[in-house]
């Protein structure tokens, strides 16, 4: 069913109400974006423009108020909650701003876990969790707890666990915005460069310009609508 040809991500017309607590909020206003399989795409705005209510309906994690989501050529909106599970774990990645580390499984265990949710006996599971953390230059942390970490290491993590699973679509919300600017550098170098070696799609929010230099394509939002769909992050 997921075709090389299908764009990895396809958003039509998306918008996103919500309830608000005094008067409804209008967080997205009519979005459209695809990005083909392997394209490093940073969306890019200021505070509140929308970024993560797009991500969130990008990975399937949320539904539009109106318009389409679809993921390898699978409409989103067809399909039931066992389908939605499975899309979620098998075709998605998320990394989080503050990481969002399971705070009582260990470093392998986090990066593990994906595999194992999509039925990876554990064996294969913890071997596959072994080379991905080999790669992000983890092997030394394996048996750490999350809070035995420094902030560049727990996004690490949280960058294997995004990928062990060999997802089409990975979705990055301010992975940077969390740490100090040469750990930050580090991390978006790593995600640049598996966006290369993987050819995961990349999916990445940021509020910094020269974050989002480093992507194929840049597509500039503002007040809930896309303002202009490539050229330079200024
Ligand atoms: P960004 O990631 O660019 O900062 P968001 O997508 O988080 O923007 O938010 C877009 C708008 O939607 C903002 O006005 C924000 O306050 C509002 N918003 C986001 N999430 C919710 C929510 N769960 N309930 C109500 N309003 C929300
Ligand atoms: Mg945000």
């Amino acid at each position: 069913m997921t075709q090389s040809s299908e764009p990895a991500l396809r958003a039509e017309g998306i918008t996103k109400i919500y309830a608000g607590a005094d008067a409804p909020v209008e967080a997205l206003r009519g979005v459209s974006l695809s990005v083909a399989q392997g394209e490093f795409v940073a969306v890019v705005g200021p505070s509140g423009c929308g970024k993560s209510t797009l991500l969130h309906i990008s990975g399937a994690m949320d539904r539009p108020t109106a318009g389409r989501v679809s993921i390898g050529g699978r409409f989103v909106d067809e399909l039931d909650e066992d389908g939605l599970t499975g899309l979620r774990r098998r075709q998605i990645g998320f990394v989080f701003q503050f990481f969002n580390l399971l705070p009582t499984l260990t470093v392998l265990e986090n990066i593990a876990l994906p595999l194992l949710l999509t039925g990876a006996s554990p064996a294969v599971a913890a071997a596959e969790a072994r080379l991905v953390s080999a790669r992000v230059g983890l092997s030394g942390r394996l048996t750490h707890f999350p809070r035995q970490l420094s902030g560049g290491e727990a996004q690490r993590v949280a960058i294997a666990r995004s990928i062990v699973h060999r997802p089409l679509l990975v979705i990055a919300d301010e992975p940077t915005g969390n740490l100090d600017s040469v750990t930050g550098a580090q991390v978006l170098q790593l995600l640049a460069e598996l966006n290369r070696e993987r050819g995961v799609t990349l999916v990445l929010a940021t509020h910094e310009a020269h974050v989002a230099a480093a992507a194929h394509r840049i597509v500039h939002m503002r007040d809930g609508l896309v303002e202009r769909d490539g050229g330079a992050a200024a």
